[in-house]
């Protein structure tokens, strides 16, 4: 199957091809760990998620590295603000060490109980320092930096693809710059790679370096460990698109010209924003106007009624959040585990078919549909499809629906009906269930009532619901 994604580098969706076949190179940006994740950052982490399981899905190995921000991410995008760590700090009176271990492990609660899968390299800013001074020195040997007023920059003239993540109309940004920039910058969108002044006193998290002691911008520390795990061109790079005009911008320059080898990413995907419900905007830390996942949780969702709700839109779009639309894919998510609890039951204790990938009707359909630059509301319709299609058996069923969620995580594997999880029901049983489902299709009413019958004598009876038939002790 032809995968196609759509790259922000151009615009346009293009047909997926890894440098080394087979073999797929992720790089996502993690979080900044000086607060709790919000659910428009955990959107972001479950697209990539989706991405990472689609690919394996059609056959890649994928080795996917997210990096944890727990140094050098300031307040602003322009290197006018304080380090975000740094500032929650001195607030809260608490190490900045301290708070990077809280919300990473708060992160991390989240991002296992959304059933996404770990990256195969999780790496600290604050663990790579050397790997990024390595990467400053390279940049100053080919003449790409300047040191001013105690901080070494970028300096873009020195980068003439500058911008073009973004599309970024250079002279226009300069002359219309802002009047509070960095007085030390030759060029208003210099950035920098490396603080050793900063106007927020003396920072806690420091470093010694050929330029002073300080701290590294935030951009270099993407680069830097990037290529330490995924080598100076890999495939994917991901992240939010609010990450596109300056983060990922600033990372291409200091990348690119650091090892002259263009394109250093081949494919850049970025998540849409979730919308705050309360203020329709985009839904942010710095706001402080934000969600978290426990939060959804104390509410009596579970944590994948939101994978859900996600799902529910395509990742190129924005998406609304609202306690009415977590309610349907809540009742959503109840149908669903009920259904396939309802499969398992009738399956149980027999062989699945094998999917290969060349089956046609729901499961072609739903194949086509995440490889079309991952369209999951449409491969979420084919999954219905398929659970409502009675010309399928409950084997051929179970087994695309659990081809289906190596995609979408939706944990339907551990689907149970009531009869599956509070009984104990012997293999005769779970027999004339199917027995007696197989009958009523083929409108052998006889049939399916002796079986119906020699059910109830073995201690058990089947209900039919508008889900489906369950069983239960009979009393
Ligand atoms: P941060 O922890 O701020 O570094 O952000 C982590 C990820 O969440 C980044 O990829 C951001 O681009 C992304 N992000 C931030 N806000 C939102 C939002 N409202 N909706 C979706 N993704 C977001
Ligand atoms: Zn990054």
């Amino acid at each position: 199957m032809k995968i196609k994604l759509y790259n922000t580098m151009g615009r346009q969706l293009e047909e997926f091809q890894s440098i080394v076949p087979s073999h797929v190179g992720m790089y996502g940006c993690g979080p900044t760990v000086y607060n709790y994740a919000h659910i428009g950052n955990l959107r972001t982490f479950i697209f990539e998620d989706v991405l990472k399981r689609m690919l394996i899905h059609f056959g890649y190995e994928v080795k996917h590295v997210m990096n944890i921000t727990d140094v050098g991410h300031l307040t602003g995008d322009g290197d006018d603000g304080e380090d975000k760590l740094g500032k929650m700090a001195r607030e809260t009176g608490r190490s900045a060490w301290d708070i990077a271990k809280f919300y990473t492990e708060a992160f991390f609660k989240d991002y296992d109980s959304l059933n996404i899968v770990r990256p195969n390299i999780i790496c600290e800013a604050t663990k790579h320092i050397p790997e990024m001074i390595a990467l400053i020195c390279r940049l100053e040997d080919g003449g790409h930096t300047y040191v001013s007023g105690g901080n070494v920059y970028f300096s873009i003239d020195t980068f003439p693809e500058y911008g073009k993540l973004a599309n970024l109309d250079l002279s226009r940004l300069q002359s219309g710059a802002r009047t509070d920039v960095d007085s030390n910058k030759r060029n208003p969108l210099d950035f920098v790679l490396w603080f050793t002044r900063s106007k927020f006193g003396k920072q806690e998290m420091m470093w010694d370096s050929p330029w002073g002691e300080g701290y590294p911008g935030w951009h270099i520390e993407c680069s830097a460990m990037s290529m330490k795990y995924l080598g100076e061109q890999f495939d994917i790079h991901c992240g939010g698109i609010d990450a596109i005009p300056v983060h990922h911008t600033n990372e291409i320059a200091q990348s690119e010209a650091a090892t002259g080898k263009i394109p250093w990413v081949r494919y850049w995907l970025h998540a849409e924003f979730l919308l705050s419900g309360s203020t329709g905007g985009k839904m942010s830390k710095s706001s402080g106007e934000f969600l978290t996942l426990p939060l959804l949780v104390s509410k009596g969702y579970d944590p994948l009624d939101y994978r859900l709700f996600c799902l529910g839109a395509h990742y190129r779009s924005q998406l609304q959040f609202s306690y009415q639309a977590m309610d349907s894919a809540k009742a959503s998510r109840k149908v669903l585990m009920e259904k396939v609890g309802q499969l398992r039951l009738a399956c149980s204790g027999k062989e699945l078919p094998q999917i290969n990938g060349s089956e046609t009707g729901w499961i072609h359909e739903f194949d086509e549909s995440i490889a079309a630059d991952m369209n999951m509301p449409k491969a979420m319709a084919a999954l219905w499809g398929l659970l409502k299609d009675d010309s399928m058996s409950a084997e051929e069923k179970l087994a695309g629906v659990l081809y289906m969620d190596q995609v979408l995580g939706l944990k339907l594997d551990t689907a149970v009906c009531e009869a599956d999880s509070d009984l104990d029901v012997p293999q005769e049983v779970l027999d004339l269930v199917e027995k007696r489902a197989m009958a009523k299709k083929s409108k052998d009413w006889v049939a399916a009532d002796k079986a119906r019958d020699m059910i109830e004598q073995m201690g058990f009876a089947v209900k039919d619901t508008p889900q489906g038939a369950k069983l239960v002790k009979k009393v």
